[in-house]
C-alpha cells in the first residue's frame, strides 16, 4: 500500500520520461533543416508565419545560431518545450539554463502573453537579458529589465515590454507599492502572466515562506529593550534559561524569571500588564542565546546585516521582524533603530500564485520536487547532461566528534595539497570558514577565506580556485552559480576536489557545493567529513544514538551509517516542509483577506463603486457642487483609499499581535487558555474578527476624513496628511517565523519518523 502511495507521490512530482518532447524535438529538427539555407531577412520574414509551437522553436534555434553564435543543444531545446509545458526543470549548473529559455519565452511572447523571467538576483536580470537581447530583438520583441535602484517612472516602462527580466522580490515590492497607489496612473505593473523562475529550487522553496514587506510611518523604538538587553546579558544557561535541543527556543527557568521580575520591579511578569515587558524579556533572550554572530548575522559599520542561510551571504534588505531587528541592536550595543510600520505584505509563495502559468529551472530541482509539488502543483524532470558528469563522489567519512573529524580533514588536505590538485572546501558558517583557516595555518597550510566578510573579493578568489595548488575555504557562499575554471595542469591531477566540513540539513545545498567541481565534462571529486556532533544531529537525542556514543575516532563508515545519514536529512527535508505548509496554512488566511481587500481598493481606485459613499458624505457633498465633479470625484476616491489602507495597515498589526500572542502562550504552555482549541482555529476566527470589526468603521472614519479635509477646485489640498503615508516607504523582506521551533504536530510527526528509521 505504501509503496503504491510513494510511486503515485513519485509519479506526480517527477516526471521521469521526456519522450513527449522527443517527438517534437524530431519535428523541430526537421523543419530547421529547411530554415539553414534562408539568409537572415528571409527568416525574419518568416515570423509572420509561426503558428505552431514547433516551427517558432525551429526559427529560435536558427536566429540564435546567426546572432549569438550558439546553436542551442537537444538539451536545452527538450529543456525549453519542458518550461513551456510548465515544468521544473532539473538542469546541471553550465548546461545552459540562459539560453534554454529564450525559445519558450518567445513562444510565449509571440502568444500575447505577458512573460517575466524571474532571477535570482539583479546582477543576473541584467547580464542574462543582456545577452539574448538581440535574439529577442530579431523576432520584433521588446525586453524590459528591473533593478533595485530604478525610480517608479523607469519600472513602469520596463513593466510594459513583452519579456520582463526582474527577481521576484523586485516585482513583489512593485505589486505592494501599487497597493497604496492613490491615483490610478501611478500603477507601474502591468498583468502577470507566465513565469520562468530560475533557480527555482532557491526561491519557491527556500524563500517561499519570507513575507516581503513595505513600511512607511515609523513607530518609535521600545525603550524597553536597552534596560531588558542589558538585564539578560547577565542571565546564564541552564541556571536561568534552557535551550530546547533543536536550538531554536529558549525559555526562563523559575530562578530567572525571578531574577528579571526583582530588577524589574514586578510581582509577576506573566500578569497581563505586564505583558510588553514578557514580550521584550522574550526577544531579548533569543537574540542573546539563540541569534550567533558570525553565523546568522554579522556586524557591519553600525548596522546588523543578516547571513542568508542558503546562500552563505549577506542578505541585504533582509531583516528580522522589528521586535527581533531592535534586540538583536540592543544586544550588539547599537543606536536601537526606529521601527517601520507595516504598510503591506506578501510571501513570494502568494506572490507566485498570482500568476496565470509558472515553470522554473534549477541544478537542484529533483531534490526538491517533492516540496515544488507539494507547495505549487509543479511537477519537475530531469534534463540529461549534454556531456555525462564526470564527478567521483567518495562515501562519507563519519567521526565521532568535531575533534578527530578536524584532525582527519588537516591530514586530508595536507595529502591532496601536496600533489598540486586544486581543493575547495565548504564550511557551514562564517565562523566555522575562519576556525578552519586558522587550523590549517597551524598546520602550515595557507588557504584562500572566502565568507559574506570579504565577499568583495569574491570573483578574484573564484578566479584562483581552480588554480594548481589552491586551497579555498568557503561558506555556502561559493554554491549555486560559481563557476570554477581549471588553471593549467589541474586537469591532469584530477580537477577540482571538493571537501565539505558537514553535511548541510537540506541535500540541495550539499549538491550546490559538489556541483561546483566536474562541470562541463572536465574530472573532479568530492568527499564530506561528518561528526555525529555536527547541527545535522541536533534533532536526535543522545539515547538515540547510544550504541554508537560509546565509540571513539572515525567511524567505520558502512552503508549503513551513509544511509542513516542520507535518512536524517531527508526527515529534516520532510519536518521543513511541514513547517512550511503549516506557515502557509496561516499566511492563507490573510491572503485571502487581501485578496477581498485588493478588488476592492482596485475598484475604488478605478472610481467604481464610488457612490456607494457619496450618500454618507452628503452635506458636504452638497457643499462642494461648485467645483468640478471629476476634482469631487477624485477627492472622494483618495479620502475612501486613505481610509480603506488605514484599515489595512491595522490589520495587519493587529495580525502580528494574534500570532505574537499565540506563539507565546504556546511557549509557555499555556494553550489551555484558548479553551482547548487549536491555536490555527484560534487564529482564523480572530483574524476574521478583527476583519469584520476594521470594515465596518470604514465608513465613519470615511465621513469624518472627508468633512475635515482641505478640498478646492484644484482637489485635495497636496500638503494633506493623507498622502504622507505613502511618501517614504522601505522595502524589506522579513524572516518569518523568528521563533524557529517546529510546532508540536511537526515536533511529534518527526519523532515518529525517526522511531521508524531507528534513531
Ligand atoms: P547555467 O545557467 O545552466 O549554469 P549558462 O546559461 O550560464 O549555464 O551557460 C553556460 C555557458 O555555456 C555560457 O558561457 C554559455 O554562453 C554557454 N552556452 C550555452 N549554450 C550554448 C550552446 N548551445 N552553444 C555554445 N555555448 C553555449
Amino acid at each position: 500500500m505504501i509503496k503504491r502511495i510513494m510511486a503515485r507521490l513519485q509519479k506526480s512530482s517527477v516526471e521521469t520520461t521526456l519522450k513527449p518532447f522527443h517527438k517534437t524535438l524530431i519535428e523541430i529538427h526537421a523543419l530547421g533543416e529547411s530554415l539553414k539555407s534562408l539568409s537572415i531577412q528571409d527568416l525574419k520574414a518568416r515570423i509572420p508565419e509561426l503558428d505552431t509551437q514547433a516551427k517558432v522553436f525551429a526559427a529560435v534555434i536558427e536566429a540564435s545560431h546567426r546572432l549569438l553564435g550558439m546553436r542551442p543543444f537537444d538539451s536545452q531545446i527538450l529543456a525549453g518545450l519542458a518550461l513551456f509545458e510548465g515544468f521544473v526543470i532539473d538542469m546541471k549548473t553550465g548546461e545552459g539554463k540562459t539560453l534554454a529559455a529564450a525559445a519558450p519565452n518567445i513562444a510565449n511572447a509571440l502568444a500575447g502573453r505577458k512573460v517575466y523571467l524571474l532571477t535570482f538576483n539583479d546582477y543576473l536580470a541584467k547580464r542574462d537579458s543582456d545577452l539574448l537581447l538581440p535574439l529577442y530583438e530579431f523576432f520584433g520583441l521588446t525586453v524590459g529589465v528591473i533593478q533595485a535602484d530604478m525610480s517608479s517612472d523607469e519600472r513602469r516602462l520596463a513593466y510594459q515590454s513583452d519579456i520582463i527580466y526582474a527577481t521576484a522580490r523586485e516585482v513583489g515590492f512593485d505589486f505592494l507599492r501599487d497597493q497604496l497607489c492613490l491615483y490610478s496612473h501611478q500603477i507601474v505593473l502591468t498583468k502577470l502572466d507566465v513565469a520562468i523562475v530560475d533557480e527555482a529550487d532557491s526561491i519557491l522553496v527556500d524563500e517561499a515562506r519570507i513575507p516581503l514587506v513595505i513600511s512607511g510611518n515609523v513607530n518609535q523604538p521600545n525603550e524597553h529593550l536597552t534596560n531588558v538587553s542589558k538585564a539578560v546579558r547577565d542571565l546564564v544557561e541552564t541556571v536561568d534559561y534552557n535551550i530546547d535541543k533543536h536550538h531554536s527556543n529558549v525559555h526562563l527557568t523559575d530562578v530567572g524569571t525571578h531574577k528579571i521580575e526583582k530588577q524589574f520591579d514586578c510581582e509577576n511578569l506573566y500578569d497581563v500588564e505586564h505583558l510588553p515587558l514578557l514580550t521584550s524579556v522574550n526577544l531579548a533572550l533569543h537574540a542573546q542565546a539563540l541569534l550567533i554572530p558570525d553565523v546568522d548575522y554579522i556586524v557591519k559599520g553600525k548596522n546588523i546585516k543578516l547571513i542568508d542561510e542558503f546562500t552563505g551571504r549577506i542578505a541585504e534588505n533582509r531583516r528580522w521582524p522589528d521586535g527581533m531587528q531592535s534586540a538583536l541592536e540592543a544586544k550588539e550595543s547599537l543606536a536601537v533603530k526606529k521601527e517601520g510600520q507595516t504598510l503591506g505584505s506578501i510571501t513570494l509563495q502568494h506572490l507566485m500564485s498570482l500568476f496565470n502559468k509558472v515553470s522554473g529551472m534549477s541544478g537542484t530541482a529533483e531534490l526538491a520536487a517533492e516540496e515544488l509539488y507539494e507547495l505549487y502543483h509543479l511537477t519537475s524532470c530531469v534534463i540529461p547532461p549534454c556531456k555525462p558528469c564526470m564527478r567521483i563522489d567518495k562515501p562519507d567519512r563519519v567521526f565521532i566528534d568535531n575533534h578527530s573529524k578536524d584532525a582527519a580533514i588537516c591530514q586530508e588536505i595536507d595529502a591532496i595539497h601536496k600533489t598540486g590538485q586544486p581543493i575547495l572546501i565548504g564550511t557551514p558558517n562564517i565562523s566555522e570558514s575562519e576556525r578552519l583557516h586558522a587550523l590549517l595555518l597551524e598546520n602550515g597550510i595557507t588557504g584562500q577565506l572566502l565568507n559574506a566578510k570579504n565577499d568583495q573579493d569574491e570573483a578574484h578568489i573564484i578566479a584562483g580556485a581552480g588554480a594548481l595548488g589552491a586551497v579555498t575555504i568557503c561558506t555556502n557562499l561559493a554554491g549555486r552559480g560559481t563557476d570554477i575554471s581549471l588553471g593549467a595542469g589541474a586537469k591532469d591531477l584530477g580537477g577540482l576536489h571538493i571537501i565539505g566540513t558537514s553535511r548541510f540539513e537540506s541535500r540541495r545545498i550539499d549538491d550546490q557545493l559538489r556541483g561546483r567541481s566536474a562541470r562541463q565534462g572536465n574530472p573532479g571529486s568530492s568527499q564530506y567529513f561528518v561528526s555525529l556532533t555536527d547541527k545535522l544531529f541536533n534533532h536526535f537525542t543522545e539515547e538515540e544514538f547510544g550504541s554508537i556514543k560509546a565509540l571513539q575516532g572515525e567511524l567505520n563508515a558502512k552503508a549503513a551509517l551513509n544511509k542513516k545519514i542520507a535518512h536524517a536529512q531527508r526527515v529534516i527535508e520532510g519536518a521543513n516542509l511541514e513547517r512550511r505548509k503549516t506557515l502557509h496554512r496561516y499566511s492563507e488566511v490573510v491572503e485571502h483577506q487581501r485578496r477581498g481587500f485588493q478588488k476592492l481598493r482596485e475598484d475604488i481606485l478605478h472610481q467604481n463603486g464610488v457612490e456607494a459613499f457619496i450618500e454618507d458624505v452628503d452635506e458636504r457633498w452638497q457643499g462642494l457642487s461648485h467645483i468640478n465633479n471629476d476634482k469631487r470625484t477624485e477627492a472622494l476616491v483618495i479620502v475612501v483609499l486613505y481610509n480603506l489602507d488605514k484599515v489595512w495597515i491595522e490589520y495587519l498589526s493587529e495580525i502580528d499581535y494574534i500570532k505574537e500572542s499565540i506563539h507565546l502562550n504556546g511557549a509557555m504552555g499555556t494553550s489551555s487558555l484558548f479553551g482547548g482549541s487549536e491555536p490555527y482555529h484560534v487564529f482564523i476566527r480572530q483574524a476574521h474578527e478583527v476583519f469584520e470589526q476594521l470594515i465596518g468603521k470604514l465608513k465613519d472614519a470615511v465621513v469624518d476624513t472627508f468633512n475635515g479635509v482641505v478640498i478646492d477646485e484644484n482637489g485635495i489640498d497636496p500638503d494633506s496628511e493623507l498622502f504622507d503615508m505613502t511618501k517614504s516607504t522601505s522595502s524589506y523582506v522579513v524572516v518569518d517565523n523568528p521563533f524557529n521551533g517546529m510546532d508540536s504536530q511537526v515536533a511529534k510527526k518527526f519523532g515518529q519518523k525517526m522511531k521508524k528509521l531507528g534513531f
